[in-house]
C-alpha cells in the first residue's frame, strides 16, 4: 500500500472574490464552487440560525447588513486607530469595535453579540476556499498556496498565516498576487527569450504592481511597489459618498448617519449596502458602456434612487486615485532601473483593471503599447498560486518553476536621533540574510533596546513599527566600544526574524517579529482554531442534512417516474397504488420537513427504496 498523497491548493484570498485552483494530472484546474461559479464573494453573513460564507451570505446581504461581513483582508494586521480604517467604517454597513487596540466586526449571531477578528473572518472564507477543493478533488486538503498583496507588511502576513492556522490549513508558502499572475502568464510559455513583465494588479482592495523577468518557468522579480488600501472598493466608496452628498442636498436627508431611522424599518446600514450595491453596478457597466445609471428601488423612505453615471463623472470622481496606480509604475520602474521601452509586457490582474480610464492611463505611459489580456484577470491570481504549490511539493507531472521574489518594504532598527537604518533595502531577493554592526551610545550602557521598523522613511516614528525587544547585561564599557550585531533574516513568506548579539559575551536574543501593534496572541490564535472546529463540525451537519434531502429529493423523482412508466404498461397492477402512496407520503412530509434530522431523512429514504427495488424486480 502507498499514501495517496493529496495535491496542495492555490488560494487567492482577495479582499473582493476569493479563487481556489489545483493542479491535477499535469492540469491547472480553476475550481468552481457549489454554484457554479470559480469566483467566491470573501463575505460572511451570521444570522439567527446559522453562519453563512460566499454567495448564500451576500444574497442576503441586504436584509442583514449590519451582520454580513465583507472587505476583512482591508483590516488583517492593522491597527484599530489606523486612519485608513477609521475613514472606512463610517461607510460600512456592520459594526467595526476595538479590543485592545486591534479592530473586531461586532455582529449578532444565534441572538448573541459577538466579535470576530479579520483573522477569524479571513479563516472562514479559507475554509470555505478548502471545502470546496475537496468537495472537486474528492479527498481532504492539508496544504496550501496562498497570495497576498505583494505591498503586505510584516503584520498583514502574519495575519494571513494566523487565518491559515485558524482555518486547519497549512499553508506551505505565501506568494506575492502579481508573483501569482505573472506565473499564470508566464508558465509553460516556451518562448526561451528572456522577457521583462509588468504586472499591473488592481483588485477590490489592493493594488499592486511587479516587475519580472521571465525566462521559460523562470520567475525573477526585479521590483515591486503598491498600495495595500486601494481597489475597486474605494472606486464604489467615492461613488457612495457623492450620492450621499447628492442625497442630502435633493432631500435633506444624512443616509450615512448611522443613528437614523426612517420609514419601513430600514435603518442607515441596509440603505449604505443598498447604495454600495447600485454604485458597484453601475461602475462595472461603465466598463462596457459611456454612459450608466445607478438604480435602487426603495432606498429610503419608500423613494426609489436612480441617478445617471458617466465615465467621465467616475474619472472625475477617483482622478487621484487614478493617478496614484500610474506614479506607482513609475516608481516600480525607477526602482528597476527600467524605461517604459525595457518593458516587453503589461500584464493585467484583477478585476478593476477593467475600467477603461486606467487602461488607457496605463498604456499612454508606455507609448501606446497594446497591454497584456492573457490571462484572466479574476483567476490569474489562484491559477498561478495552484502551478506554485504543486511545485514546491515536487508534483512531477508538472515543470518545476523557479522562483525569486523580493522583500517589499525597507527593514531596519531606529538608532540614535531617531533616525531609521536600513539593514535590508526594499527589493532586496528573498531570503535574505543580513547582519550589522551597532555600537553603544552612552557610558556604561547595561543594555539595548531594538526597535525594528519597515518603511522607505527617513526618521523611524513615520515608518511601522513592527516590533521591540531589549539586549539586557551587556559588557560594561565606554560608549562606542561595545559591539552588537544585529541579524535580519527574512524567509521566502517575507516574514522577518531578527538576533542581537553582544559579541564581547556572545549573549544573544531574537525575536520573530510578533508585532506589538498587528499580531493575535497565541491563546488567542488557539481559542479561535477551537472555535473554527466547532464551525467546521455544524458545517460538515448542514453539509450531511442538505446532502441527505438532496438524496431523498432525487429517489422521489425517480420512483415517480418508475411508477408512471410500470402504469403505462399495466393499468390495473394494485400494487403500484400502494407504491404511489408512499411516493406521495414522502413528497408532502418533503414540503414541512424544514426541521427533519438527517436520521429522519435517512429512514425515509430506506422506505421509498425499498418501494423502487420492488418495482425493479417486479
Ligand atoms: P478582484 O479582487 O480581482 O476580484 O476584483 C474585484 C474588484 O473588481 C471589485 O471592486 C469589482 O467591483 C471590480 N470589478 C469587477 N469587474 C469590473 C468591471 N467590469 N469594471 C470595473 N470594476 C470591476
Amino acid at each position: 500500500m502507498s499514501d495517496v498523497q493529496t495535491p496542495a491548493i492555490g488560494i487567492d484570498l482577495g479582499t473582493t472574490n476569493s479563487c481556489v485552483a489545483v493542479v491535477l494530472n499535469g492540469r491547472v484546474e480553476v475550481i468552481a464552487n457549489e454554484m457554479g461559479k470559480r469566483i467566491t464573494p470573501s463575505c460572511v453573513a451570521f444570522t439567527e440560525e446559522e453562519r453563512l460564507i460566499g454567495h448564500a451570505a451576500k444574497y442576503q446581504a441586504i436584509f442583514n447588513s449590519k451582520n454580513t461581513i465583507f472587505d476583512a483582508k482591508r483590516l488583517m494586521g492593522m491597527k484599530y486607530h489606523d486612519e485608513n480604517i477609521q475613514n472606512r467604517i463610517r461607510l460600512w454597513p456592520f459594526n467595526v469595535v476595538e479590543s485592545s487596540g486591534h479592530p473586531r466586526f461586532r455582529v449578532q449571531y444565534k441572538n448573541e453579540m459577538k466579535d470576530f477578528s479579520p483573522e477569524e473572518i479571513s479563516a472562514m472564507i479559507l475554509q470555505k476556499m478548502k471545502a470546496i477543493a475537496e468537495t472537486y478533488i474528492g479527498s481532504p486538503v492539508k496544504d496550501a498556496v496562498v497570495t497576498v498583496p505583494a505591498y503586505f507588511n510584516d503584520s498583514q502576513r502574519q495575519a494571513t498565516m494566523d487565518a491559515g492556522k485558524i482555518a486547519g490549513l497549512n499553508i506551505v508558502s505565501l506568494l506575492n498576487e502579481p508573483s501569482a499572475a505573472a506565473i499564470a502568464y508566464g508558465f509553460n510559455q516556451k518562448k526561451g527569450m528572456r522577457q521583462n513583465v509588468l504586472v499591473f494588479d488592481f483588485g477590490g482592495g489592493t493594488f499592486d504592481v511587479a516587475i519580472l523577468s521571465i525566462t521559460e518557468n523562470d520567475f525573477e522579480v526585479i521590483a515591486t511597489s503598491g498600495d495595500t488600501s486601494l481597489g475597486g472598493s474605494d472606486i464604489d466608496e467615492r461613488l457612495v459618498v457623492h450620492f450621499i452628498e447628492e442625497i442630502k442636498k435633493k432631500h435633506n436627508k444624512d443616509i450615512s448617519d448611522k443613528e437614523i431611522k426612517v420609514k419601513n424599518e430600514e435603518d442607515s446600514s441596509k440603505i449604505l449596502t443598498k447604495l454600495r450595491n447600485a454604485c458597484e453596478r453601475a461602475k462595472r457597466n461603465l466598463s462596457s458602456s459611456t454612459q450608466s445609471e445607478v438604480l435602487s428601488e426603495s432606498l429610503f423612505d419608500g423613494i426609489d434612487f436612480r441617478a445617471n453615471l458617466s465615465q467621465t463623472r467616475l474619472t472625475k470622481l477617483c482622478s487621484d486615485l487614478f493617478t496614484k496606480t500610474i506614479n506607482i509604475v513609475e516608481a516600480v520602474l525607477e526602482s528597476s532601473k527600467m524605461g517604459v521601452d525595457d518593458i516587453d509586457e503589461i500584464v493585467l490582474a484583477g478585476g478593476s483593471t477593467r475600467i477603461p480610464k486606467i487602461q488607457e492611463l496605463l498604456q499612454g505611459k508606455f507609448n501606446n503599447k497594446k497591454l497584456n489580456h492573457k490571462i484572466h484577470p479574476d483567476e490569474a491570481v489562484a491559477y498561478g498560486a495552484a502551478v506554485y504549490a504543486a511545485s514546491i511539493s515536487s508534483d512531477k507531472t508538472i515543470e518545476n518553476i523557479k522562483f525569486v521574489d523580493v522583500a517589499p518594504l525597507t527593514l531596519g532598527i531606529n538608532v540614535l536621533g531617531n533616525l531609521m537604518s536600513p539593514i535590508i533595502p526594499r527589493n532586496t531577493k528573498l531570503p535574505a540574510t543580513v547582519m550589522k554592526k551597532y555600537v553603544t551610545t552612552v557610558d556604561y550602557q547595561s543594555g539595548v533596546d531594538i526597535k525594528v521598523y519597515e518603511g522607505e522613511r527617513l526618521s523611524s516614528d513615520e515608518n511601522n513599527l513592527l516590533g521591540e525587544f531589549s539586549l539586557e547585561n551587556i559588557q560594561p564599557a565606554k560608549k562606542g566600544i561595545p559591539q552588537i550585531e544585529v541579524s535580519f533574516v527574512v524567509d521566502m513568506n517575507g516574514i522577518l526574524t531578527v538576533t542581537a548579539e553582544d559579541t564581547a559575551t556572545g549573549r544573544n536574543e531574537e525575536i520573530v517579529i510578533r508585532c506589538n501593534k498587528g499580531r493575535l496572541p497565541k491563546h488567542e490564535v488557539e481559542r479561535m482554531i477551537t472555535e473554527a472546529k466547532e464551525f467546521q463540525k455544524e458545517d460538515d451537519k448542514k453539509e450531511k442534512l442538505r446532502a441527505a434531502r438532496h438524496e431523498l429529493e432525487t429517489l422521489c423523482v425517480e420512483v415517480k417516474d418508475l411508477i408512471s412508466e410500470q402504469r403505462d404498461d399495466d393499468l390495473e397492477n394494485l400494487e403500484l397504488d400502494n407504491f404511489w402512496g408512499v411516493y406521495t407520503d414522502t413528497e408532502e412530509w418533503l414540503d414541512e420537513a424544514e426541521q427533519a434530522t438527517e436520521e429522519e431523512y435517512r429512514s425515509r429514504y430506506d422506505a421509498l427504496v425499498e418501494v423502487k427495488e420492488r418495482m425493479v424486480s417486479n
